[in-house]
């Protein structure tokens, strides 16, 4: 392929846009005349301070983030956070509510449990997590701590098309695979959090949005790098931030800037899931296992039900430069993850290929 780019549809670490990269690039030796890069910078100095506080602001203004809220830029990964939310916040009652709707939802769970009493709220594993629970279906404990979902189900390639209604109890909700994709009313939430490597950043950063007084109230031995309140007393810089992936950020909140932020990317990530579901559903060979209504705009899942045609199609896809579209271990077919930074071209040209696939192959 040589110097050839493919469209890449990774769910994560997942594709950049092009321009980002490439401003990257270009800086990466000597960051605006301070003749040095980024990733050699203290991030006590001036120049990195601007970068990291510019950053801030600018996904504060491009996810409106509410006053009340502090955004932190922690390491650890979603995973870091599986734990972090309950040592800090389930100290109030001593429960919380999961839901659990697939792989990560369910790990998040399970690590709860080793600090309080964890009510599942609702599951999606009796019809192998190809279903979002209507609200109706949670079961909703008054005196939880916090109930916590993940919007976006990047495995099973299903996603909450509603935010639950929980009373006075705070939502802490898991947007790591779809993070920005969509326009959210973060005073609806207690906690969101996510990895960045999917639409925002490169692995090594997890944003944290926290509602301040949520924080403060940990479990006596939190460790004070998994402390909110720690991180917000000093702007996440406790101890040395992910600074490279921090100036990364940066430059996406700047690329997300020019095409309408988040308001932006919500008009169009729709219709480029729907180019993929329309061609799949009119095909002869290929089935959608998530439901109609539970559909992740994200993580597109597809299969034709044979292995070795699955197998096939994907040595195609490769062949012919979409690649990483083998669906996840656990669950085996394709997967097709279009995070913002996928162009509607690239998803366009993969559409093509399945229908031309299924014509040939169907
Ligand atoms: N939550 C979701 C929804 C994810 O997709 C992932 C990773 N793919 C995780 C959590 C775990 O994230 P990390 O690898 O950053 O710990």
């Amino acid at each position: 392929m040589g110097n050839q780019r493919v469209y890449n549809f990774s769910a994560g670490p997942s594709m950049l846009p092009l321009e980002v990269l490439t401003r990257a690039g270009s800086e990466i030796t000597n960051y605006q005349g301070s003749g040095m890069s980024v990733m050699e910078m203290s991030h006590r100095s001036k120049v990195f301070d601007k970068i990291f506080q510019d950053t801030k602001e600018r996904f504060i203004r491009l996810f409106h983030v509410p006053d009340n809220y502090k955004v932190l830029f922690l390491q650890g990964g979603a995973s870091g956070q599986f734990s972090m939310v309950p040592l800090n916040l389930i100290g109030k009652t001593g429960k919380a509510d999961y839901a659990v709707t697939g792989n990560f939802s369910n790990i998040a769970y399970k690590e709860a449990k080793k600090y309080g009493q964890i009510n599942l709220a609702a599951s999606s594993e009796d019809q192998n997590h190809t279903y979002i629970p209507t609200q109706d279906q949670l079961k909703l404990d008054p005196e939880a701590s916090y109930f916590h979902y993940c919007a976006n189900n990047t495995i099973y390639g299903t996603e909450w098309q509603y935010v639950p209604d929980t009373g006075d109890v705070p939502l802490v909700c898991d947007m790591s695979s779809d993070f920005m994709s969509r326009v959210v009313d973060v005073s609806k939430y207690g906690i969101i959090y996510g990895g960045a490597q999917k639409n925002l950043a490169p692995a090594g950063l997890t944003i944290a949005i926290v509602r301040e007084d949520l924080a403060g109230h940990e479990l006596p031995y939190t460790p004070l790098i998994m402390n909110y309140k720690t991180m917000i007393d000093k702007d996440s810089m406790y101890n040395t931030p992910p600074c490279w992936c921090i100036y990364m950020l940066g430059l996406v909140m700047e690329w997300l800037e020019e095409r309408g932020g988040v308001e932006g990317m919500e008009k169009i990530k729709h219709a480029k899931a729907q180019l993929l579901y329309d061609v799949l559903d009119d095909s002869k060979l290929f089935t959608c296992p998530a439901q109609k209504g539970s559909r992740s705009d994200m993580n597109v899942t597809f299969r034709t039900g044979n292995a070795d045609l699955d197998a096939k199609f994907v040595s195609e896809a490769t062949a012919a430069g979409f690649v990483n579209l083998k669906g996840h271990r656990n669950v085996g077919g394709m997967r097709a993850s279009i995070y913002n930074a996928m162009p509607t071209e690239g998803v366009e040209k993969l559409a093509d290929f399945i229908r031309a696939f299924d014509q040939v192959n169907g």
